[in-house]
């Protein structure tokens, strides 16, 4: 289970914590109240969870995998805005840099960052990645020269 990287419902994607919760508001009623977990809710509506092209994720959640590639932006909760554990690839990479870059202009000139924790996160996740340019490596280094608590 620790490859699960999140869900993919109702044309949005949410993490583990968040995903029985979005599913309980849409479905919780008399019938399956008393099956509240995603396994539960799954056996009432008859789903087949182990045969994820028997249904659709309009219906119910599909599994998102770590190894799955995350698109041109990060896959993130639409519940609770955390960035989900997908692969990134290079548009993934460069779209997180240009929104570092972004957010420190914006700071630079008198703004506010935007969500600072996603932008820290982003942050942690590209100082992982190997081969960025050089502009990409200052573009970082800046935003981590600022201190994290202040926002
Ligand atoms: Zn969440």
């Amino acid at each position: 289970m620790a490859d699960i990287a999140g869900y993919v419902y109702n044309a949005a994607t949410y993490c583990e914590d968040c995903i029985l919760d979005v599913v309980k508001a849409d479905y919780a009623n008399p019938h399956i109240v008393e099956h509240m977990t995603l396994e539960g809710i799954a056996e009432t509506l008859s789903i087949d969870t182990e045969d994820e092209y028997s249904f659709d994720s309009d219906t119910f959640p599909k599994v998102i995998f770590s190894w799955d590639e995350a698109g041109d932006t990060p896959d993130t909760c639409g519940a609770c805005h955390t960035t989900l554990d997908t692969s990134w690839h290079e548009p993934t990479m460069n779209y997180a840099y240009e929104a570092l870059e972004n957010n420190l202009i914006a700071w630079l000139t008198g703004g506010t960052f935007g969500n600072r924790e996603v932008l820290d996160e982003w942050a942690d996740r590209l100082g992982n990645c190997m081969g960025e340019s050089d502009r990409q490596k200052a573009i970082l280094e800046m935003y981590n020269a600022i201190p994290r608590e202040e926002n």
